[in-house]
């Protein structure tokens, strides 16, 4: 559970013009928020400064009140779901899901619920002996949001996560993750281009252009407006 605050935050790449521009977003608890914006308005980039793998130029990032611009991404408790959906191909959906427990150490035990009640929650069940690539990008997607739920992080992070599917599969997604968000009620960003996704996942869609906040609405509210 937590806030996330961004408050006036600028990213600048070199000296040219600023790839995120004094934007101002505040995230309340358990809410899921959307960054919508064509290819290059900086919504990677902001996502990228949450987690901490940006510096940030100017401006200050609050996780639960806390300044964090100088954490590193490990002391964030953040759980990022990538595009690609970095999963390692030599392990067993199991083992995939297990990994950040493993590294954090975590004892047999509470690993095998871990993950046994992940994949209860993503369906994944009959698919933990499987390698990836023995399964559908649908399934890889869910074993990708696995691996973040098991972290016990305070935030879920997605950039794109569902750009490479087809669109068939994109809606069951889109559904799945819904319902996952509002199930563990977990404070959610979630990147994307897709007009689409962006007014039936979000809470409210923070509506991005050349690195600046143009507009931060419930989709009703965006769905509305002349
Ligand atoms: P989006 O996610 O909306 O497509 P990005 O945040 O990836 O946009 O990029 C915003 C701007 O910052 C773009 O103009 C992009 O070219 C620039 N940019 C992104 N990453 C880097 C980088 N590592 N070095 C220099 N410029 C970058
Ligand atoms: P290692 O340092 O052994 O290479 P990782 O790079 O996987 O391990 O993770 C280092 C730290 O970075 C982790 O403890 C975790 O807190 C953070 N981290 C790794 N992956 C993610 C992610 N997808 N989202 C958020 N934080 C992550």
């Amino acid at each position: 559970m937590a806030t996330i605050e961004m408050k006036n935050i600028v990213k600048k790449y070199g000296d040219g013009f600023p790839a995120v521009n004094d934007v101002s977003i505040d995230v309340a608890d358990g809410e899921f928020m959307i960054l919508v914006g064509p290819s290059g308005c900086g919504k990677s980039t902001l996502l990228r400064m949450i987690v901490g793998l940006e510096d940030i130029t100017s401006g200050d990032m609050l996780i639960d009140g806390e300044r964090v611009n100088d954490l590193a991404p490990r002391d964030r408790n953040l759980s990022m779901v990538f595009q690609n959906y970095a999963l390692y191909p030599h392990l067993t959906v199991y083992e995939n899901i297990a990994f950040p427990l493993r590294l954090a150490k975590r004892s047999n035990k509470e690993i095998d619920e871990k993950v046994r009640e992940a994949s209860r929650t993503l369906d994944l069940d009959e698919h933990l002996e499987r390698k990836p690539g023995q399964l559908s990008g649908g399934q890889r997607q869910r074993v990708a949001m696995g691996r973040a739920i098991v972290r016990d992080a305070k935030a879920f992070l997605f950039d794109e996560p569902l750009s490479n599917l087809d669109a068939k599969l994109r809606g069951q997604m889109r559904t799945e993750i819904s319902r996952l968000q509002k199930r563990l009620g977990i404070t959610t960003v979630y990147v994307t281009h897709d007009q689409t996704e962006a007014m039936t996942l979000g809470d409210r869609v923070a509506v991005m252009k050349r690195g600046e906040l143009q507009q931060l609405a419930s989709p009703r509210e965006l769905y509305e407006q002349p």
